[in-house]
């Protein structure tokens, strides 16, 4: 069967594309039933967690590789930028929205291979990043439990390294597979290739532009032990047994729901800035201006500062609204939406405060988020 839908909305402004053009490019093929649908002039406000942003030029909901290959080229053949999508939990979305084409990711699928010592999980970017960790956990898997209660997709996690309470997605990946949009081609990718970092990765980086996370295979393990070294875990779990797996995830909701706002009730899109990490020699000349400025050692030899409490002992603003946005009261690093905020008062406030800590600390935090549309 061959089919395919165009779905037109309400045109914004006068654009480059004509109704015709597109009417007259080749139809996009389907298989079976699914209809794949492309969208134009969507409002991407319920598409994201900050609940603002003007609309989509282009959107297509794909579910299958297939259906990403024709997305792919349909943008391709017009010389639209791409956005890959997931739940939008990491995104500002300028007010004047998004002039290209949006990949809304939703390949769903997981598949578990048990092992003697624990099991692969082979996992598609668009199912639900908790779904998978609580379904881990149920299955007695250790790895990722330190990271329960992260909005998002799986393939977004992976593009994001997303990490908390001590753990990083990419101790428990074991390679990537991903959509080529330059060889239209699908490949897989080594932990190695995939240059994770803090918040990083290959494929958030210029060179990495044109990859798509389209499955990733996880090594989870049956007898792990917990982690609860993090301060937040280790004051939580003071004076009580070794936690088992199950209470660890219960555990980092309970810690969570506390210090971080309820998406169904404020809008933002977690950690605006990321932490800063600096040269031992670069603490060392902060510390004997701010001499209790905290840090903790990492792997590389490099520490991490943490930027709420900067934000908070430094610059006063733990609370502090500008605007329709304010700084988060319960965890200063957030940024939430009061009433109705735009995109740009959001950006505005980030920039004041990310000026703010230059001037204090010496260096810049880079932002966390990442901006869709222009600024
Ligand atoms: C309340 C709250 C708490 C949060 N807490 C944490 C936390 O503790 N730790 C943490 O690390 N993050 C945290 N975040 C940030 C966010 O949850 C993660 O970054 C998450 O991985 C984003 O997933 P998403 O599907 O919503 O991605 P989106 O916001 O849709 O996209 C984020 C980025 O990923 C890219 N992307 C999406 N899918 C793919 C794909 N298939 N292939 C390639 N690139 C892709 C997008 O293009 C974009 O650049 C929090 C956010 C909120 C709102």
């Amino acid at each position: 069967m061959i089919s395919y839908t165009y779905v037109r909305a309400y045109p914004r402004r006068a654009d480059a594309l004509t109704f015709l053009d597109i009417w007259s490019s080749p139809p996009l093929v389907m298989n079976g039933h699914c209809m794949f649908k492309i969208q134009e002039y969507i409002s991407f406000r319920d598409l994201n967690t900050f609940k603002v942003g003007g609309s989509a030029r282009f959107l297509a909901d794909v579910a299958s590789i297939k259906e990403l290959a024709k997305a792919v080229s349909f943008a391709k053949e017009r010389k639209l930028p791409i956005f890959v999508l997931g739940e939008g939990s990491n995104i500002l979305v300028s007010d004047e929205g998004f002039f290209g084409f949006v990949v809304k990711m939703n390949i769903k699928g997981k598949r578990f291979n048990f092992v003697p010592n624990g099991a692969r999980a082979t996992v598609s970017p668009g199912e639900n990043w908790d779904d998978f960790v609580e379904e881990a956990v149920q299955k007695n898997l250790y790895g990722i439990e330190n990271l329960s209660g992260i909005p998002g997709s799986v393939g977004a996690a992976v593009a994001q390294n997303i990490g908390a309470y001590g753990t990083e997605v990419k101790e428990t990946i074991e390679s990537v597979t991903v959509f080529d949009t330059d060889s239209m081609e699908e490949k897989t990718l080594s932990l190695s290739d995939c240059q994770f970092g803090y918040r990083s990765s290959y494929f958030k980086s210029e060179a990495g532009k044109n990859l798509i996370v389209t499955s990733v295979t996880f090594a989870l393990w049956k007898k792990g032990g917990v982690d609860i070294e993090y301060q937040d875990l280790k004051k939580f779990f003071r004076e009580k047994n070794t936690p088992s797996l199950y209470t660890v995830r219960q555990a980092v909701l309970e810690i969570r729901k506390n210090k971080l706002p309820d998406l169904s009730q404020v809008g933002t899109a977690g950690s605006f800035f990321k932490n800063l990490v600096v040269t031992n020699k670069k603490y060392k000349t902060l510390r004997k201006k701010i001499p209790n400025l905290p840090g903790f050692s990492l792997e590389s030899g490099e520490i991490k500062i943490p930027l709420a409490w900067i934000i908070d002992n430094l610059l006063h603003l733990k609370g502090v609204s500008k605007e329709n946005v304010a700084v988060y009261d319960k965890q200063a690093i957030v940024l939430v939406n009061l009433h109705n905020a735009s995109a740009k008062e959001i950006y505005n406030y980030a920039k004041k405060i990310q000026k703010q800590l230059k001037d204090v600390v010496g260096v810049s935090p880079e932002f966390e988020v990442c901006f869709v549309g222009e600024f």
